[in-house]
């Protein structure tokens, strides 16, 4: 056997081996991404069309055995999934909280888990936050009803506790299969956990907000959470600019369309 130690570069000295370890672990992340989706499938179509469906199948296709992977509408889904019991949250919540709004809504608003207003009525953000929430919609123009909103629970978890591990693993497939149905053109994360759990990294809030992100090809923003501006109102204002900048990708989106 060769005593030979392994190449390793000196990444930290070197800002092109530096690149590259960056890159393949973006490559390697994206994939893993793919995999968590999909399983081990590759698209099989070439044309852009046929990929969107496939990728469509596909989710389904990763959950054979549900019964939810073959629903057609966002109604459908609801009912097939409303009593889930995959979780623990289950057996404490009151109402399962699927999500509200537009079924063919080009913005997806995605919070982190139902409170306790949201568990009693059976509707995301329906309490303070979600007051505030609706404000912020006004701001830029846009109304409750034309965007959808959705956690990535949709149970709530015992005194507001951020999801665990497993209820995120047991929940997430269903936010899959709700943007599948959905199809948006642009995602809004409120609040770190969301898009912490979406796009599979540990980057703080304040890194998040920097980028646009590529959410399996749909551009995804990420604020703060409506509850966080509650409780810090100097948030405000640098949320106020992510939502400015949420408008005017979609008016450049309605731009394109027309
Ligand atoms: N906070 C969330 O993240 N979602 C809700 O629906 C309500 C409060």
């Amino acid at each position: 056997m060769s005593d030979q130690k392994p190449f390793s570069p000196p990444v930290a000295d070197n800002p092109a081996a530096h690149r590259i370890v960056q890159l393949v672990s973006n490559v390697q992340q994206y994939f893993m991404q793919e995999q968590d989706l999909f399983g081990n499938i590759i698209y099989p179509s070439s044309d852009d069309e046929g990929k969107k469906k496939g990728a469509r199948a596909k989710v389904a296709n990763g959950y054979p055995d549900e019964p939810w992977a073959g629903t057609v509408t966002l109604a459908e889904l609801n009912s097939t999934i409303c009593d889930c019991q995959k979780c623990s949250l289950g057996a404490t919540r009151t109402k399962f909280v699927f999500g509200v709004g537009n079924p063919n809504a080009d913005i997806v608003l995605i919070g982190e888990a139902p409170g306790a207003d949201e568990d009693a009525q059976g509707e995301p953000f329906v309490g303070r936050a979600g007051q505030l929430l609706n404000k912020i919609l006004d701001a830029i123009h846009l109304k409750r009803e034309e965007v959808y909103i959705c956690n990535i629970l949709k149970c709530r978890p015992p005194n507001n506790r951020e999801p665990a591990p497993e209820e995120v693993e047991k929940c997430e497939p269903y936010l899959w299969k709700q943007l599948e149905l959905i199809k948006p053109k642009i995602i809004l994360c409120l609040g770190r956990v969301s898009a912490q759990v979406l796009l599979k990294t540990t980057d703080t809030l304040t890194k998040l907000r920097e980028n646009v992100h590529d959410y399996r090809g749909i551009p995804l923003l990420v604020t703060y959470h409506p509850a966080a501006l509650l409780r810090n109102p100097n948030w405000k204002r640098p949320a106020w600019e992510d939502v400015q900048k949420l408008r005017k990708m979609y008016d450049e989106l309605k731009a394109i369309k027309s």
